[in-house]
C-alpha cells in the first residue's frame, strides 16, 4: 500500500519523500533515470548537483544562510548529507557532488517507509503526490502538466558551466586566495585567473565571436507555442553577459573585487574564480562561466584565460530546457494545487530558483502532504520567514511578468523599526525576525 507518489528524486523529492516518510507515510518515490535521461544530470544518484556544487551562502544574515538555518530547524535531511559533505568554500556551503548525493541515496534507500522505482511517470497520479521532476521534466509529464494546468506552462533556457583538472592549471599566472581574505584556508579557497586590461579585451573579443551551438532541439517545442528565449537571469552564458558591454563580465562574473595578484601586487583588470569542485580537489569549475560555444570553440577561448593555456576539460558548459509552472496561477502557498488539495509541486518546478530552495519547498511539500492525509491543516509559512516569503512569492507574483526566484531579502515585508541601519544590520535583524 502506498500514501504517496513523489515524481523525481532529485533535490525537492528527495526531501520531501523523506518528511512525509519520518511522518509515517508508506512512500513511493519515482526517478526515470538512468533508464530515461534529462540531458544534464549525468549518474543514478539522487539529489544529483547538476552544475554548481555551492548550496550557497552558509553565512546567518544573508537570505540563502537564513533559508539553511530555517531548513535545519525543521530538520532538513539533505542539509544534513550538505553538511557531512562539505568543502572548504569561504562563507559558502560547498560540497563535493558525489559525496553528497551518495549519502542522500542512502539515506532514502534505507529508509523503511520509502520504494524507489526507477520508472518515467508519464501522467499526474489521481491520488496524494508530490511533483517533483524538476527543469527537464519529461516531455510525457510536462505535456501531462500542461494539460492540467492549460496554457500557463512555461519553459526557458538555462546554461551550466565548465569544470577542468586542477593538475592543468598553471599555478605560475593563477593564485590562490578568498576575496578580501575571507576563505577557510589560510592560501584562500579560491583559485583565481588574473587578467590585464589588455588579455581581458582581447579574450572578450574571442568570446563574442565564437561559434556557439544552435538551438535547434528546442526549435520544435518553440514552434509548438511554449514561450522560450530567455535566460535565467541569474545563470546568463558569459557570452551573452559579454555582449550587453564589452566590460559587463568585468562588472559581473569576473570583477576583481577583494583580490590582489601576488606576482603584481595590485588588483587585476578581472578575474575568472575558479571553485573546487570534488573532496579530491582534482577538479575545479568556473564561477558563473555558464556557456553555450561549441566544445572545440569553449576549449579554443577559455584557453585564453591567463593560467588557462592548457587547461583540460572534464565537462564543458552547456545549454538546456528549463520548464517550471506559472505558480501565481496555480499553486497556494501550502504547495497544494489551486484545485486539488491532495496534489503539490514542489523544487524548481514551482518556480522557486536554486538548490537550497528546491530543497527547502520539496520540505515544505513533504511536511503539507503528511498533514494532509494525517486530516491537518497544512502549514503556510509568515511571510516572514525566507521559505514562508519564497512561497508566498511564487504564488503571488505578477504572471506577466512571472520568473524563477531565488532566495532573497528583498521579497521580505519591512522591518518594523524605520531606523536607518546598514546592510549587514539589516540582514541581522531580517534572521532573527524570521527564526
Ligand atoms: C543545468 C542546470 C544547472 C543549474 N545550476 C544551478 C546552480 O548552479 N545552482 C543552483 O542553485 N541551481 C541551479 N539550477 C537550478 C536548480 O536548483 C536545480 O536544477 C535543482 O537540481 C532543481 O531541483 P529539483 O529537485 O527541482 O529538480 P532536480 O534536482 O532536477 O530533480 C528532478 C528529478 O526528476 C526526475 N524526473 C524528471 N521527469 C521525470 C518523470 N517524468 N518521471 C520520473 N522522474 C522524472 C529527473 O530525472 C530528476 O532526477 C540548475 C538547473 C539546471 C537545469
Amino acid at each position: 500500500m502506498t500514501d504517496l507518489l513523489v515524481i523525481g528524486g532529485g533535490l525537492a523529492g528527495s526531501e520531501a519523500a523523506y518528511q512525509a516518510a519520518q511522518r509515517g507515510l508508506k512512500v513511493r518515490l519515482s526517478e526515470m533515470r538512468p533508464s530515461v535521461q534529462t540531458g544534464a544530470h549525468q549518474t543514478h544518484d539522487l539529489a544529483e548537483l547538476v552544475c554548481s556544487n555551492s548550496l550557497g551562502s552558509n553565512l546567518p544574515d544573508r537570505a540563502s544562510g537564513l533559508l539553511k538555518n530555517e531548513t535545519r530547524m525543521l530538520g532538513s535531511m539533505l542539509v544534513e548529507c550538505a553538511e557531512a559533505a562539505a568543502l572548504p568554500a569561504g562563507g559558502a556551503l560547498a560540497v563535493d557532488r558525489e559525496l553528497f548525493a551518495r549519502l542522500v541515496t542512502e539515506r532514502i534507500e534505507n529508509h523503511p517507509n520509502i520504494e524507489i522505482l526507477r520508472e518515467e511517470v508519464k501522467e499526474i497520479p489521481d491520488s496524494l503526490s508530490i511533483v517533483t521532476s524538476g527543469p527537464l521534466t519529461s516531455p510525457a509529464l510536462s505535456q501531462s502538466i500542461a494539460a492540467l494546468s492549460g496554457e500557463e506552462h512555461l519553459f526557458f533556457f538555462d546554461a551550466i558551466a565548465p569544470v577542468i583538472h586542477a593538475d592543468s592549471i598553471n599555478m605560475n599566472i593563477a593564485f590562490r586566495a578568498s576575496r578580501y581574505g575571507t576563505g577557510e584556508e589560510d592560501a584562500g579557497d579560491y583559485i583565481n585567473c588574473p587578467f590585464t586590461k589588455e588579455e581581458y579585451y582581447l579574450f572578450v573579443e574571442a568570446l563574442l565571436k565564437a561559434e556557439r551551438i544552435e538551438l535547434r532541439s528546442f526549435e520544435e517545442t518553440i514552434k509548438s507555442g511554449v514561450k522560450a528565449g530567455h535566460f535565467f537571469e541569474g545563470c546568463l552564458p558569459v557570452e551573452i553577459i559579454a555582449e550587453r558591454g564589452i566590460d559587463s563580465l568585468a562588472f559581473g562574473p569576473m570583477r576583481p573585487v577583494g583580490l590582489k595578484d601576488p606576482r603584481t601586487g595590485k588588483r587585476p583588470y578581472a578575474v575568472v574564480q575558479l571553485r573546487q569542485d570534488n573532496l579530491a580537489g582534482s577538479l575545479y569549475n568556473l564561477v558563473g562561466f555558464q556557456t553555450n560555444l561549441k566544445y572545440p570553440e569553449q576549449k579554443r577561448v577559455l584557453r585564453l584565460i591567463p593560467g588557462l593555456e592548457n587547461a583540460e576539460f572534464m565537462r564543458y558548459g552547456q545549454m538546456h530546457r528549463n520548464t517550471f509552472i506559472a505558480s501565481p496561477k496555480l499553486l497556494r502557498p501550502t504547495l497544494q494545487h489551486i484545485e486539488r488539495d491532495d496534489l503539490f509541486f514542489a523544487g524548481q518546478i514551482t518556480g522557486v530558483e536554486g538548490y537550497m530552495g528546491n530543497i527547502a519547498t520539496g520540505l515544505l511539500a513533504g511536511i503539507n502532504a503528511a498533514r494532509f492525509y494525517h486530516h491537518e491543516e497544512p502549514i503556510t509559512l509568515p511571510q516572514t520567514t525566507m521559505l514562508g516569503a519564497l512561497c508566498h512569492y511564487v504564488t503571488h507574483a505578477d504572471l506577466k511578468d512571472f520568473q524563477p526566484m531565488k532566495a532573497n531579502f528583498g521579497i521580505f515585508p519591512p522591518l518594523e523599526s524605520t531606523s536607518k541601519i546598514g546592510k549587514r544590520e539589516r540582514g541581522k535583524a531580517y534572521a532573527e525576525r524570521a527564526l
